[in-house]
């Protein structure tokens, strides 16, 4: 099943001079490290080709991993080859014009919710969408080329979206093909940083939401981010948001919630969780994502706080009728 997918993508490329690829809104490291990645593998592969990655989003912590390419008229868009990485569903996507080019692929590895475009090759079960780029690399290594730079964004969104390699997600197929990509000699210890590295105020904000996370009845942990809080600690969106992490280890507490003020009166949640599958909460709450890692927007603080009710419910549920949860 993978292997005609890919196969049909692949010759699909060959068919095209010039090629667009996508990302989603709120870009993060896979979908980031996916579209680069693909770009440099199928720019050094087919040198005659066009391959171009559009995108005026940025983000603190991946901006060094440059810039993409910021304009382009619409006509050059015609007759050309869109593929769309890391995107379930096409409202997601982070630029209208993939409606312009003549055929679309999609590739992913969220829940199939939307399966849209003319082919898709779409892997529930992969830990990100830049391990199946990486496969795409493995299965027809003998006519693409890969480089040091290409690896490295390929990289960068396996570490970014599996958890530094710890989700279940993670199988032995990750491993042997993120092996693939360090042989081509990445710098981890300056990836690393890249990472890891916070600054000053960003660490005195984790501090206040230490102070003031709360914990519900059956174990949920929840922090709301309001707009005075990001004030304060003089946060972008981006650091703020980044506070769902900070929850991710507390013992009995199997959900975890981060909700951050967007500063037009909508609420942004990101619900996290081990064990317990959350998607179908933040499906009902305008979102939706993968079993343990989803996205959902509350319009108002009633809405916030019935979530949280849902999910405490959710987890106590779950504890009542599960054993082996830590
Ligand atoms: P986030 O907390 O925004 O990083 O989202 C976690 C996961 O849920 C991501 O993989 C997103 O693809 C997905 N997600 C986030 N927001 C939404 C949404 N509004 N609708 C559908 N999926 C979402």
């Amino acid at each position: 099943m993978s292997y005609e997918a890919k196969l049909a993508i692949f010759n699909k490329i060959k068919e095209y001079d010039r090629i667009f690829l996508f990302r989603h809104i709120r870009m993060d490291g896979d979908c980031t490290g996916a579209t680069k990645g693909l770009q440099a593998l199928l720019k050094a592969s087919f040198p005659e080709k066009e391959i171009h990655l559009l995108d005026n989003q940025s983000s603190g912590y991946l901006a060094f991993l440059g810039e993409d390419e910021k304009e382009a008229e619409d006509s050059f868009y015609e007759g050309a080859l869109a593929i769309v990485l890391d995107t379930a569903t096409p409202d997601r996507i982070s630029s209208g014009k993939y409606t312009l080019c003549k055929e679309l692929i999609k590739i992913d590895h969220h829940i199939n919710v939307n399966p849209y475009g003319d082919l898709l090759w779409v892997e529930e079960e992969a830990s990100s969408c830049c391990e199946m780029i990486a496969s795409f690399y493995d299965t027809f290594k003998d006519s693409l080329t890969m480089t040091p730079e290409a690896a490295l964004y390929l990289y960068t969104g396996m570490v970014t979206d599996s958890g530094r390699f710890r989700f279940r997600s993670v199988s032995g197929e990750t491993l042997r093909l993120a092996g693939i990509l360090l042989n081509q000699g990445i710098d981890t210890d300056t990836l690393y940083a890249h990472l890891y590295l916070n600054d000053f105020d960003v660490l005195k904000f984790r501090a206040e939401v230490y102070r003031k996370m709360k914990i519900t009845e059956n174990g949920v942990a929840y922090i709301h981010v309001t707009e005075a809080m990001q004030e304060k600690f003089h946060l972008s969106r981006e650091d703020a948001s980044a506070v769902v992490s900070a929850l991710d280890s507390i013992k009995g507490s199997l959900i975890w919630i981060a909700f951050i003020d967007n500063g037009d009166g909508t609420i942004r949640v990101r619900l996290r969780s081990r064990f317990v599958t959350i998607n179908s909460l933040a499906e009902r709450y305008h979102g939706g994502g993968h079993a343990m890692a989803s996205g959902a927007t509350a319009y108002t603080r009633k809405e916030m706080n019935a979530l949280i009710k849902e999910a405490d419910q959710l987890l106590g549920d779950y504890k009542a009728n599960n054993g082996g949860w830590l």
